[in-house]
């Protein structure tokens, strides 16, 4: 299993708490606090090094869409859309819906929870409703 962020930016987005619970690893700068997914290693806005910080992974859904012809590596439709984290920074990530559950939109309230998807079976971070 891949972790998404390994073969495209060369890091996992994902990393494990001290209870094994996966979580977003951001970048927050010390002096300005400005927050980046992927994370940085320097504040774009001061040059400061920055620390790595767990995100919550709750947020609302900003848009959502319905892909209908699935690109490759994925052998079905899915949601996908924008997700506005409580952290202040807004991450492209798949949307669940369960069957009988709504479309997803804007506004509702969501919470990550990692999944593997794709035929590959790459672990990255998929939104639920909440
Ligand atoms: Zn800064």
């Amino acid at each position: 299993m891949i972790e998404v962020g390994v073969e495209s930016i060369g890091f996992s987005v994902l990393q494990r708490d001290a209870e094994g619970t996966y979580h977003l690893a951001a970048s927050r700068c010390p002096r300005c606090g400005d927050v980046r997914l992927p994370r940085r290693e320097h504040c774009v806005n001061d040059g400061l090094a920055c620390e790595t910080i767990l995100l919550s992974g709750k947020g609302r859904i900003y848009e959502a869409v319905l892909i209908t012809v699935p690109p490759k590596g994925f052998d079905r439709p899915f949601w996908t859309g924008y997700v506005d984290l409580d952290e202040g920074v807004r991450i492209f990530a798949q949307i669940a819906r369960a069957e009988g559950e709504p479309p997803p939109s804007h506004g509702q309230p969501v919470q990550m929870q990692p999944q593997e998807i794709g035929t590959r079976s790459v672990l990255a971070p998929v939104f639920f409703r909440i």
